[in-house]
């Protein structure tokens, strides 16, 4: 562990336990005006565990907030700068979808709330389902999946539902080599086996191969388009034909959504279900692990098989028009998750596709193709790109180049972190050796792209000309390069008081 003699104060701070000293507070309370009750009767009658006070920090106010708001300033956050993470359409959220999730009517109202009394937020969701099924070119849309993974699952149990109403379920769910790692994930989850299909050069599914595979045990194929590899799939009306001739259903993966909204729907281009993550495409905070939401699309003949409740349109006793969650759907799977979804993401998807309109929708597709081409098109001199082709909404290059002077991806990423840049994606997707994967999204204007360009043409020459300064990065960060598999494996997660010393539990 490299060990820096810096005194600034954003980098020296400890643990927070370090700054306890007995009796400190950060309250005060007025006297007591009933029977002070000792503490050890909370802990007979099991309010505390016995413990459960032991070891907590005793610190005032200004220690808390200092302690928080330094450690805070360590973190990057999209909006701080650009997150060029491929696969992850790490895009700037706007703060007025914030404020539209946080109005009291969506965010204080209870999901049991009766349906008569809950019209606006009825309204919200069956308003959101309508967009998605426009935007997706599909019939219907269920909002239930907590995320894209819990909506892969969903869709393929969907599928496996009609399929086993029309006699049987099938056996096989064939996957791209390409595939993100959730989609094989949740085929066997839904009691499927993995078949894999290999790209051909150009990263494109191969049509001969998928000819010799498809027959009447393929329940699905699972596609991403674009590919993981960034690259428009442009057989898919062909590929989509081949899986429906043999009485398949085509699942598509839609996390890269972001290189098609407004410019062309996977329901016209044969998808049978996708799904839509709206904390990537629609611009919901993730990326800390927070909730996100993955809805899906389907076809008019897979909407009998959808989560209930479904939302429905009726007329009521004096002729108005109102909704109602409608439970009585004897086909459906039954429920992926409690109540409505993960409702506060699907505020900010709606603020989000409202506020742009279809015209915006369209031009922030284009604008995200437009910057990762132009990424590609200056660093393609410098770095090798993985495939030939025009990528879409991300590019892929890999280090061939930078290993001859024995700088690898992970080098390269690191060193990102010392030009202020959060790392792009690496080492994914696993068809390409020593990937790195960029998807600027079109949050960033032209300043900042050339910004990161910059940042990667000078990490190409620093590999030349001093490969031990690239290999040892990060160098202006608070911690230094840390053994990752020690991190991964043996995390120091308790600190411990009886071991302290000034610099316990910081390494
Ligand atoms: C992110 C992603 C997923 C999984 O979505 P989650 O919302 O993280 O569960 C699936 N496929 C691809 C291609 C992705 O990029």
């Amino acid at each position: 562990m490299i060990k820096k003699a810096t005194t600034h104060v954003n980098q020296n701070e400890g643990l927070i336990f370090e700054r306890s000293r007995p009796g400190r507070v950060g309250y005060k309370l007025p006297a007591l005006d009933v029977e002070a009750e000792p503490i050890d009767s909370l802990i007979d009658s099991k309010l505390l565990r016995d413990g459960d006070l032991a070891g907590l920090p005793e610190v005032s106010e200004v220690d808390v907030i200092r302690h928080f708001t330094r450690i805070s300033t360590w973190n990057y956050a999209v909006d701080f700068g650009m997150y060029p993470l491929g696969s992850c359409t790490m895009k700037y959220n706007p703060k007025l979808n914030e404020r539209v999730a946080r109005m009291e009517g969506f965010a204080a109202s209870h999901p049991y709330t009766p349906d008569e009394f809950a019209q606006g937020n009825l309204e919200l969701l069956k308003e959101l389902e309508d967009a998605l099924a426009e935007i997706t070119g599909l019939a219907a849309v269920s909002l239930q999946p907590a995320a894209g993974a819990q909506g892969e699952m969903t869709g393929l149990m969907v599928i496996r539902k009609c399929l086993e109403s029309r006699g049987a379920a099938r056996k096989l769910v064939l996957i791209p080599d390409s595939a993100h790692g959730t989609n094989p994930a949740s085929a066997a989850i839904c009691g499927y086996q993995v078949k894999t299909i290999k790209s051909n050069a150009n990263g494109a599914i191969d049509l001969e191969n998928l000819r010799q595979v498809v027959n009447e045990d393929v329940a699905a194929l699972m596609l991403t388009n674009p590919s993981t590899l960034g690259m428009f799939e442009e057989n898919i009306e062909e590929v989509c034909r081949i899986v429906h001739d043999a009485g398949g259903f085509v699942y598509m993966d839609g996390a890269n959504m972001n290189a098609l909204v407004g410019v062309t729907r996977p329901g016209d281009m044969g998808a049978d279900v996708i799904h839509l993550n709206l904390h990537k495409t629609f611009s919901t905070p993730h990326g800390g692990g927070g909730p996100g939401a993955g809805p899906i699309a389907v076809t008019k003949e897979l909407e009998p098989f959808l989560p209930f409740p479904r939302i429905i349109e009726e007329k009521n006793h004096k002729g108005e028009r109102v909704l109602r969650l409608e439970y009585n759907r004897p086909q459906s799977i039954g429920r992926v998750r409690a109540f409505h979804g993960n409702y506060a993401v699907l505020v900010r998807a709606l603020c989000y596709i409202v506020t742009l309109g279809p015209d915006g929708l369209r031009e922030a597709t284009e604008t995200a193709v437009l910057n990762a081409n132009y990424i590609a098109h200056h660093l393609k001199d410098v770095y090798e790109v993985a495939f030939d082709g025009q990528p879409m909404h991300e590019v892929i290059l890999n280090d061939k180049r930078q290993q001859k002077t024995g700088v690898h991806t992970l080098d390269i990423a690191k060193r990102l972190i010392d030009y202020g840049f959060h790392p792009m994606t690496v080492y994914f997707p696993l068809v390409v050796p020593g990937a790195m994967m960029i998807e600027p999204t079109e949050s960033e204007g032209r300043e900042e792209l050339d910004l990161f360009i910059d940042a990667m043409k000078s990490i190409a020459r620093e590999a030349e000309a001093d490969p031990e300064l690239v290999k040892q990065a990060p160098h202006n960060t608070r911690i230094g390069r840390l053994d990752e598999a020690a991190a991964a494996r043996k995390p120091a997660l308790r600190w411990k008081p009886a071991k302290t010393s000034s610099a316990a539990g910081r390494e």
